[in-house]
């Protein structure tokens, strides 16, 4: 089934004089356990959707489901709930506490979650449960993402949404972070929505979708992904 669905999904900044449309009426179904991309030239209303997604900020007009939850009618106070109980996101920057070890930036998450992971699990999933007592400065930047990583999945979420996960890092380290993306997709089923200008993700997606001035140029579904393996 769905697991996003979008309705004429429109977005417009009002920064006083200028209005910038980011989002121009978006239909776009993504479903259960996929491995979602967006890709398409920067400015062309990604993140938008994806913070929208995410429940991190509200649409101008139209509407966004996750299942059959209408992220469109709710309060502040219950996305804010959505966004604890159902998504994990990864940004850019990794956000991890510097005097905290990996193991315990993981913890502090698993520590408010209702059913989480064991924070080592988490870091087994994604590779690095040889560095669990490293502190930040002591990893690479690729481990330091895939200790955000680990933070994000550890409370199990149904959805983990990725906004340029790759972007601070070089090409080769990104193929390998979004390895890990791919690779947690595959076991433990999460539905992923990816941001990303690494090329490599698109043999690793089920689905592609092209962005162009806030509308959906056209999507892609990759048959050798969804091939069963
Ligand atoms: P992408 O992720 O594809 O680069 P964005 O969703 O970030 O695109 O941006 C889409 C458009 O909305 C761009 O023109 C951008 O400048 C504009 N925009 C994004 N966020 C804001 C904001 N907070 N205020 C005003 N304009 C914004
Ligand atoms: P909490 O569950 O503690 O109330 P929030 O609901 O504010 O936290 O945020 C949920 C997740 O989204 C957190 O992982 C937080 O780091 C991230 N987040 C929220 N707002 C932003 C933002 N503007 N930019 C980057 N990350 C954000």
């Amino acid at each position: 089934g769905a697991v996003f669905r979008t309705q004429g999904l429109s977005k417009v900044y009002d920064t006083g004089d200028l209005k910038v449309r980011a989002l121009d009426g978006v239909d776009l179904e993504l479903f259960s356990g996929e491995l979602a991309v967006l890709l398409g030239p920067s400015g062309s209303g990604k993140s938008t959707l994806l913070n929208i997604l995410g429940g991190l900020d509200h649409a101008s007009s139209g509407k966004v489901w996750f299942r059959d939850m209408d992220l469109s009618a709710m309060s502040d106070r219950d996305l804010t709930l959505y966004r604890r109980n159902h998504v994990g996101f990864v940004f850019q920057f990794y956000n991890l506490v510097a005097s905290l070890t990996a193991r315990e930036n993981v913890h502090l998450v698993t520590d408010v979650a209702p059913n989480p992971m064991r924070a080592e699990d988490a870091l087994a999933q994604v590779g690095l449960d040889h560095r669990m007592d490293h502190f930040p400065a002591e990893l690479s930047g690729g481990e330091q993402q895939r200790v955000a990583i680990a933070r994000a999945i550890a409370k199990r979420p149904e959805v983990l949404l990725c906004d340029e996960p790759t972007g601070a890092l070089d090409s080769k380290t990104g193929v390998q972070v979004l390895e890990v993306l791919r690779d947690v997709n595959d076991r433990l089923g999460t539905s992923t929505v990816v941001i990303t200008h690494n090329a490599a993700i698109r043999q690793m997606a089920h689905r592609v979708v092209y962005f162009l001035d806030g509308r959906i140029d056209r999507m892609e579904v990759n048959d050798a992904r969804m091939a069963p393996s």
